[in-house]
């Protein structure tokens, strides 16, 4: 029988083209992304079938899950959908000689997955699809405004009142170099 837990290459070389279904769980400390607070299951789906290249593999699939991240700005929790496609291609990895230290990359090959074993865990393949998911600087809205750099109040909302002494600060210390640029000018 097929395995259901890992794309096994000989399985697709033996039975044919295969789908897979796995609802799978991770928790953030395995996820290793600080910006993410909680993450629900992870729904994969994937078919994979031969590639037109001699042991080359394909898999094409979705990934879906819902999650919360802290916003980079106010570092407030903000929930988070995603539904993601994938276009892999998994290719024997180039054997490295030592006069061939550096293996070219095509532009073609740039989706491409270089294996060693000839079975992929839909765990990692998982993994993979949330990490990428997960935006660089998660933002709870494009417009959050952060939190004041004098006080730590969060902006959004009420916010607080240090913005105008910081703009009255900003205004003296101009006031400041005025006064001095004229005294120069006198002399
Ligand atoms: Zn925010
Ligand atoms: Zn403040």
């Amino acid at each position: 029988m097929p395995d259901k837990e890992r794309i096994v290459f000989d399985d697709i070389d033996k039975y044919g083209p295969q789908h897979y279904e796995r609802t799978l769980q991770f928790t953030t400390e395995e996820l290793e992304r600080t910006e993410l607070v909680s993450i629900g299951p992870v729904s994969l789906i994937a078919d994979a079938r031969k590639g037109e290249l001699p042991a080359e593999y394909l898999a094409d699939g979705t990934t879906t899950f819902t999650a919360d991240f802290l916003c980079s700005r106010c570092v407030e929790p903000f929930p988070f959908a995603n539904a993601s496609e994938f276009h892999l291609r998994f290719r024997p990895r180039p054997e490295i000689s030592e006069e061939n230290a550096e293996v070219e990359v095509t532009p073609d090959e740039l989706d491409v997955e270089f294996y060693i074993e000839r079975a992929i865990p839909l765990r990692d393949l998982a993994n993979e699809q949330i990490q990428l998911a997960i935006p660089m600087k998660p933002l709870c809205t494009d417009a959050c405004l952060g939190l004041c750099v004098q006080c730590g109040a969060n902006q959004n909302g009420e916010g607080c009142s240090c913005a105008e002494t910081v703009v009255d600060a900003r205004f003296a210390a101009l006031a400041g170099i005025r006064e001095e640029l004229a005294k120069k000018h006198e002399q």
